[in-house]
């Protein structure tokens, strides 16, 4: 059945894919963004669909609106990002959960948190389960997103069990995939810019730390299908690929696939960079049925592609839009 559902962060690299599956399937879609991090060229091809429709709107400001659902994505996510201007991403997971909430009271929608696997912080549990309650300094330099996040899922339970709104919640684990920003400092983003353009590729630290890469269409069906889960389920639930690989050994394969003549440098590690991370997504598969289907080197591939065609158009350069962020 035809839903009318609200994407916040809808022109960002994951809202921008979300919104267009969801149009996809059947469903009128509200884009609303801010445009910190989000850029509408992910989403000026979706313009021409009449159940399109887009909001410049700032989610620390309230907003009205009769959706069904909403898909609550609106956040930076790169570290270089959210560190730009931390206390408005505070603002953002706190504000503007609670103006997002308040609406999805008011209007009686079922309300979907994109929160983060961040929330574990540094874990010290391996991989990570959603009952570990997580390892984070609530003073470093990541706190602004980490412990915004947490308090959006505290937000979230909190009008579930007083308002009993609908709320569903996932962690996300580290996606890639096209529609990344060039720019945004992320390690996948970052090593293929480097790799064609055959500059050098920024390792921090000595490369062993571990992240776990999802590549974004197994995410969107995760998100859906959470989205869609039976009433009594609320989360948080995983989502994310449990492939480990070290930092490395994703700089080996990048330039493997790129056939860059890019050589490898060390840099200092920034403070509180987790050491490993990998999901336990038991509860996914058992709850939603769902797990990952795309190997870290095929979904590089199609991202690769991706930032080819972008340098070729001469569309990798864009302007700084950090300053808006206030
Ligand atoms: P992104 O930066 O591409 O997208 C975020 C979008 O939110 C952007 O379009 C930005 O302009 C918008 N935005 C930011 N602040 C806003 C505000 N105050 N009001 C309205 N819009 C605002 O990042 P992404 O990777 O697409 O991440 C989307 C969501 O998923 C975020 O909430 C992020 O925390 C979460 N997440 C992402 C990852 C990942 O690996 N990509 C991992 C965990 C969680
Ligand atoms: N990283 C790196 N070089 C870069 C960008 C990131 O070695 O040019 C490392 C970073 O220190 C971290 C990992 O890659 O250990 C993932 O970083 P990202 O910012 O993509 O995500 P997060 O740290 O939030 O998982």
């Amino acid at each position: 059945m035809k839903k009318k559902i609200l994407v916040t962060g809808g022109a960002g690299f994951i809202g921008s894919h979300l919104c267009e599956r969801l149009l996809n399937e059947g469903n009128e879609v509200i884009s609303l963004d801010n445009y910190f991090t989000g850029q509408k060229r992910n989403i000026t091809h979706l313009m021409d669909n009449k159940y399109f429709e887009v909001v410049r709107h700032d989610i620390t400001m309230p907003f009205m609106i009769e959706v069904d659902q909403i898909y609550n994505l609106a956040c930076p996510a790169s570290p270089i990002h959210y560190q730009y201007n931390a206390i408005k991403t505070v603002k953002t997971s706190v504000m503007g959960s609670i103006n997002m909430l308040g609406l999805a009271k008011r209007i009686k929608a079922r309300i979907l948190q994109a929160s983060t696997s961040e929330v574990y912080g540094d874990p010290q549990e391996h991989p990570q389960k959603e009952t570990y309650w997580g390892h984070v300094n609530p003073i470093g330099k990541r706190a602004c997103y980490d412990e915004g996040k947490r308090s959006a899922e505290t937000l979230f339970m909190n009008y579930h069990w007083q308002n009993n709104v609908d709320i569903k919640i996932m962690r996300i684990f580290n996606t890639y995939g096209p529609r990344m920003h060039p720019h945004d400092g992320r390690v996948v983003s970052n090593f293929i810019m480097q790799a064609l353009k055959n500059k050098n590729i920024t390792i921090y630290g000595d490369g062993s730390q571990s992240r776990s890469f999802q590549y974004v269409d197994d995410l969107l069906e995760g998100m859906i299908r959470m989205m869609n889960s039976r009433d009594e389920f609320h989360g948080p639930v995983n989502i994310g690929n449990p492939y480990e690989f070290t930092i490395k050994e994703l700089a080996e394969q990048v330039i493997e696939l790129t056939g860059s003549k890019s050589k490898l440098i060390f840099n200092p590690l920034p403070s509180d960079d987790p050491l490993q991370r990998q999901p336990d997504i038991s509860l996914a598969k058992k709850e939603l049925d769902w797990e990952p289907k795309v190997q870290l080197r095929e979904g590089l591939i199609k991202t690769i592609q991706y930032f080819e065609n972008l340098i070729r158009n001469g569309e990798d350069i864009f302007p700084d839009q950090r300053r808006t962020y206030s």
